[in-house]
């Protein structure tokens, strides 16, 4: 296909009103990134805005499910989801993406490939015992059983990031004290 017939980023924005952006939500399993990611996906899609939430489960289940814990796989796994967020940010969406992704530098590779401004990094914060207490979906109990070996936290390391875009205290804040966080990050993304 010939450059001019192809859409180009532009286009894609004229016509949905906003440019494609990624805000990666980090943290450990508990903590609060499919909760707050799938209520902001629903905040964003009623606004009109072409919204979706990427979660880590979902990409596990499906497109990295030939991939395990260690930490080789995490890499994969994690690396697979930032070139899909990367992709449908391209075509034009605003992807609330997610993953654990327990690694600093893998966080860093999926921002410098991406266009400067169009990644946000979210770091979703509680502390262990606050998501090991609340722990929905029983994985630390299993992994306190030694059932789950590489859990991240209990005896796989989680690297916090250092300079995130945004800090939410889980612990200390409401989902819609974070909810109002996220809203205004974004809108403040979509302007640049
Ligand atoms: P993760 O996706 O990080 O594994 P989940 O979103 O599945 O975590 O679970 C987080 C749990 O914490 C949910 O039960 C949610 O209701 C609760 N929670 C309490 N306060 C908050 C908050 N401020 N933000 C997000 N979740 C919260």
């Amino acid at each position: 296909m010939t450059p001019a017939l192809a859409v180009s980023a532009r286009e894609r924005q004229n016509r949905y009103g906003h440019p494609g952006l990624v805000v990666w939500f980090t943290g450990l399993s508990g903590a609060g990134k499919t909760t707050l990611s799938t209520r902001l996906e629903r905040r964003l899609f009623d606004k009109g805005r072409l919204a979706y939430a990427l979660d880590g489960d979902a990409v596990r289940a499906g497109l990295c499910r030939d991939l395990g814990f260690s930490a080789r796989d995490r890499r994969e796994n994690v690396r697979r989801a930032g070139e899909v967020a990367g992709l449908l940010a391209d075509a034009g969406f605003i992807v609330l993406a997610a993953f654990i992704s327990p690694f600093r530098s893998e966080r860093e590779a999926i921002r410098s490939a991406l266009p400067p401004g169009r990644f946000a990094e979210v770091f979703v914060n509680a502390p262990l015992a606050t998501c090991e207490g609340r722990d929905v979906k029983g994985l630390y109990q299993r992994a306190r059983a030694q059932q789950l070996p590489e859990f991240t936290g209990i005896s796989s390391p989680y690297e916090a990031p250092l300079t995130p875009d945004l800090e939410l205290r889980t612990d200390q804040e409401g989902i819609e004290a974070c909810l109002e966080k996220l809203n205004a990050l974004v809108e403040d993304r979509l302007k640049l």
